[in-house]
């Protein structure tokens, strides 16, 4: 008996091995597929920080496909430490400058020869042209924050503790207080242990981004990318959110895609992109003077949160 319940018992334990492996494998043969297009160079170097590092894009150009171009020459710089947010209309090309600087694809269009790739601009970290980094190192450096955070089927500690994972209990602990879902975890029933995803407890789209926020406060990365939810929450979730995204953004490098206006107000620099160009940049009061494309947006924002 003991003979036939031990490979059993193996057999579940690897079962559960592989569906967890399975759940992390489809998210890392997502991130292959797209290293495909992206390989270290020879002479790539790890990135080494000891502070927020300055980032810049210097005449970015780019496309998914040969045939067409998405950016054309965009320029940005994202002091170090400071938060630079991109608006623009939808398919503008924002989020493509988040894929560019996390380094999902390089500069430039497929089949580019070396003259139209060196023509094709930059983005630097600290200096360094990202396409001398190790790819590793440099996505060490970046946290992101996604529109919607996939959670594995797993409990939510795995979940939280994705971000660093030799953390310790208590600093899993402290990134779901500080990212205020430690509450919410303790009143579950089965607490740390509680499974979430598709195959367990669903949670909403704010305690969701919450726990995305924990993740990144415990992977602490130098840069941040937050892709603002297009959907929106409740406004009271959503003044909390912003609270907490706002937090984990101070004294960390932040790009901001924003797809809503209310998250940018602060912000070093607002960069308004369409159609893959820079057609505005500013701070909100400056850019709301000029009475532009930025204030026109703000304008009909404005109209819509008190419409409806
Ligand atoms: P939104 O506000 O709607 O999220 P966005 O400004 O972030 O839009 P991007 O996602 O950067 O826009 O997309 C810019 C353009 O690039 C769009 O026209 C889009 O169709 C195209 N695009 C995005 N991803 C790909 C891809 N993987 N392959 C080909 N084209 C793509």
């Amino acid at each position: 008996m003991i003979q036939l319940y031990l490979p059993l018992n193996f057999l579940g334990v690897l079962y559960r091995e592989i569906r967890q492996g399975l759940t992390d494998l489809g998210r890392m043969f997502d991130l292959l597929e797209r290293e495909c297009e992206v390989r270290d160079a020879p002479h790539a170097r790890d990135l080494t920080l000891d502070r927020a590092p300055d980032v810049r894009f210097e005449g970015v150009h780019f496309g998914y496909e040969r045939e067409r171009a998405i950016l054309h020459g965009v320029d940005l710089v994202i002091p170090a430490g400071r938060t630079v947010a991109v608006v623009g209309p939808s398919g503008a090309g924002k989020s493509t400058l988040a894929r560019l600087l996390y380094r999902f694809y390089d500069v430039g269009r497929p089949g580019d020869d070396d003259a139209a790739r060196a023509a094709a601009g930059r983005i630097t970290v600290e200096g360094h042209d990202i396409r001398d980094l190790t790819q590793a190192s440099l996505r060490r450096a970046i946290g992101i924050v996604p529109q919607d955070t996939v959670l594995f089927n797993d409990t939510i500690e795995y979940n939280i503790r994705y971000g660093r994972p030799d953390a310790t209990d208590e600093e899993v602990c402290e990134a779901a207080r500080a990212a205020h879902i430690l509450a919410f975890i303790e009143r579950l029933p089965q607490g740390w242990k509680t499974v979430v995803g598709e195959r367990g407890l669903k949670l909403s789209g704010g305690e969701k981004q919450r726990v995305a926020i924990a993740r990144t406060l415990l992977k602490n990365p130098p840069i941040l990318i937050l892709d603002e939810a297009t959907s929106a929450l409740d406004s009271a979730n959503e003044r909390a959110i912003q609270a907490e995204l706002r937090r984990l953004a101070r004294d960390r490098t932040t790009l901001v895609i924003a797809h809503r206006l209310s998250t940018v107000v602060d912000a070093h620099e607002i960069v308004v992109l369409d159609n893959g160009r820079v057609v505005e940049r500013g701070r909100h009061a400056e850019l709301l003077a000029q009475g532009g494309r930025y204030a026109h947006m703000w304008a009909l924002q404005q109209s819509d949160t008190q419409g409806g």
